[in-house]
């Protein structure tokens, strides 16, 4: 099955492409990761790319589709793309080279988001991620595994978020029109636990 996750931050997007790669086997890719393997790996694509983000440049789309086309090509399960396509050219590349069975869209008001987002909170120390809606700490502001203190990140401030979520907007925007006029997305209600959220996802793929 090869799948497209759409999500607003805070929809729990990441967790849900985990829990979907243990169950199913389909692969989770995020173009960052991609990145990441490469270059550590200093595949040539690899030593490529890093050469712009070095020097803080976007990496040119060529190298991006080169990379991200591999990786799909060895899902031999199928894949879960996590934040692919951002672009009218990257949507244009992916369904001339892939089959896509369907387009999951995490469905979750901007205002939840915000709220869930300005909930979460980290250890100082060693970073463990809490949120103090439904990941709190046994000790309020006090860290479960080292005791540190948990602090809200600088960047989960409203101003930030906001920005990002309207990002997100934008990027995601063509590719939920394109695949809605295809008849390949699929509405999930993220408002409700992660286990329902799993549950509603496999039974609107019929898997
Ligand atoms: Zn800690």
């Amino acid at each position: 099955m090869n799948i497209i996750l759409i999500g607003i931050q805070g929809s729990g997007k990441g967790t849900q492409a985990k829990i979907l790669e243990n169950r199913f086997g389909w692969e989770h890719i995020t173009t960052g990761d991609l990145f990441r393997k490469n270059i550590e790996q200093e595949t040539e694509l690899g030593l490529l790319a890093k050469e712009y983000i070095d020097k803080g440049e976007l990496v040119p789309d060529k190298y991006v589709f080169e990379i991200v086309k591999n990786a799909l090509n060895q899902a031999e399960k199928g894949f879960i793309l996590d934040g692919f396509p951002r672009n009218i050219e990257q949507l244009k590349f992916l369904v001339k080279n892939f089959e896509i069975d369907s387009v999951i869209l995490l469905d979750l008001t901007d205002d939840k988001a915000i709220e869930r987002l300005m909930a979460r909170r980290i250890c100082k120390i060693c970073k463990k991620d809490y949120n103090i809606l439904f990941k709190k700490s046994k000790k309020p502001g006090i860290c479960d595994v080292c005791e540190g203190e948990i602090i809200r990140r600088d960047d989960d401030n409203k101003e930030a978020i906001s920005k990002r979520i309207e990002k997100f907007h934008n990027e995601t925007k063509k590719v939920i029109e394109y695949f809605t006029e295809k008849n390949l997305l699929i509405h999930i209600n993220a408002d409700q636990s992660l286990e329902a959220i799993h549950e509603e996802i496999v039974k609107k793929l019929s898997v």
